[in-house]
């Protein structure tokens, strides 16, 4: 999940869209891939601009689906049938309002553009990482992908007993069911947010997607017994998890500071050029499991993985990341056998992912962050 997201869209934006010139408004919706105008990042400091951006995978506008799943919405609280997340059960389209021509296209109200940002921000993340490089193509891999639920404004209980639903947050989620495995990305409402709505944050969206690539290059390929690990090992893993998925986020938007244009203040410093270093209070929560935020953790890998782009190039650091994504259950062992993972572990795998260039100077990275950490060598 992802603390994360924007200024609520006045009728400034919506008479923005609506003043494209585009007249024809049509239920005749064409089959993709088209150009659509949607609210995109384009420089750092939260720079967003109403734009056109191809979505190269959507295949129906009219539904609002392609090869990359589905944008729904869902009427009841998604626990209030276990059927539901396990059998896909209840989800419905949006009643989408488009106006264009000849490929080109502009949403007409606000959940028509809420709509087509969280498919967008999904694609971009997915071309991310299938132009890093060919192992990180998830559609090569997921059998059903097409089938992935995109939950806009989904409500959900934060915990089982209470009557407080989930807001201001986002989160990808595989759910086991009968018919197999089930991919989710979840968008819950904005109560508080006043700056960059989450679903327009394309960044939240990349950072989700980055745990769908968590998912199946990673977690699918541990074995039973390197899936039962002490709390410590987890613990360690999530936070590496919210910290890859961040920079992902970065290297998509091209801004360190992406959660924080939804967040302005408060939620711990998410902004990657801010070079970070593990505490002890972090490292004793990791270690003992009492109030570990797995998001404050992963802000220090982040930066570290910030630091090292800023040393060997970006790109190149995203690419050796997916190849260490890719191979980490057989670098650490867990494909085949329970070990224990500590920070030095994944900086370990890391660095067989780089080659040998640099390493002495990403190491010396690794070790400023990360080196009051336990089994850090
Ligand atoms: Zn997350």
């Amino acid at each position: 999940m992802l603390k994360v997201a924007s200024k609520k869209l006045g009728f400034p934006l919506i008479l923005a869209l609506l003043g494209l010139g585009l007249t024809s408004c049509t239920q005749q919706f064409p089959l993709g891939p088209v150009n659509m105008m949607v609210i995109q990042p384009v420089g750092p400091s939260c720079q967003y601009q109403i734009r056109s951006a191809s979505l190269q995978t959507i295949e129906n506008i009219s539904n609002l689906q392609g090869l990359l799943g589905r944008v729904v919405v869902h009427p009841d609280d998604l626990e209030s049938d276990s059927n539901i997340f396990k059998l896909g059960l209840g989800f419905q389209g949006l009643d989408v309002q488009f106006s264009g021509s000849n490929g080109s296209y502009a949403p007409l109200d606000k959940d028509t553009l809420l709509g087509v940002s969280l498919y967008y921000g999904i694609e971009k993340g997915y071309l991310l990482f299938k132009n890093l490089d060919p192992s990180g193509d998830l559609l090569n891999i997921v059998p059903n992908m097409r089938d992935t639920y995109i939950v806009q404004n989904a409500e959900l209980k934060s915990q089982p007993s209470s009557d407080q639903l989930y807001s201001d947050n986002a989160a990808y989620a595989q759910i086991e069911g009968a018919n197999g495995p089930r991919d989710y990305f979840l968008h819950f409402p904005n109560k508080e947010i006043s700056s960059i709505p989450l679903g327009f944050n394309a960044g939240v969206l990349i950072h989700e997607y980055a745990h769908m690539v968590a998912q199946y290059l990673f977690h699918n390929k541990r074995s039973e017994a390197g899936k039962n690990l002490s709390s410590e090992s987890e613990n360690t893993l999530a936070a590496f998890e919210e910290g890859f998925a961040d920079y992902f986020a970065f290297l998509a938007t091209g801004d360190p500071s992406f959660f924080h244009c939804s967040f302005p203040q408060g939620d711990g410093d998410r902004d990657l050029s801010h070079p970070k270093y593990l505490t002890t209070g972090q490292l004793s929560a990791i270690t003992n499991s009492i109030d570990f935020d797995s998001h404050d953790g992963g802000a220090v890998w982040a930066a570290a993985q910030y630091q090292i782009g800023q040393l060997i190039g970006h790109e190149a650091n995203g690419r050796s990341l997916v190849r260490f994504i890719n191979n980490l259950a057989s670098c650490t062992g867990l494909a085949s056998s329970q070990v224990p993972i500590s920070f030095g572990t994944l900086k370990n795998c890391h660095l067989q992912a780089l080659g040998t260039n640099n390493n002495t100077r990403v190491q010396q990275i690794y070790q400023n962050a990360f080196g009051a950490a336990g089994g850090f060598q």
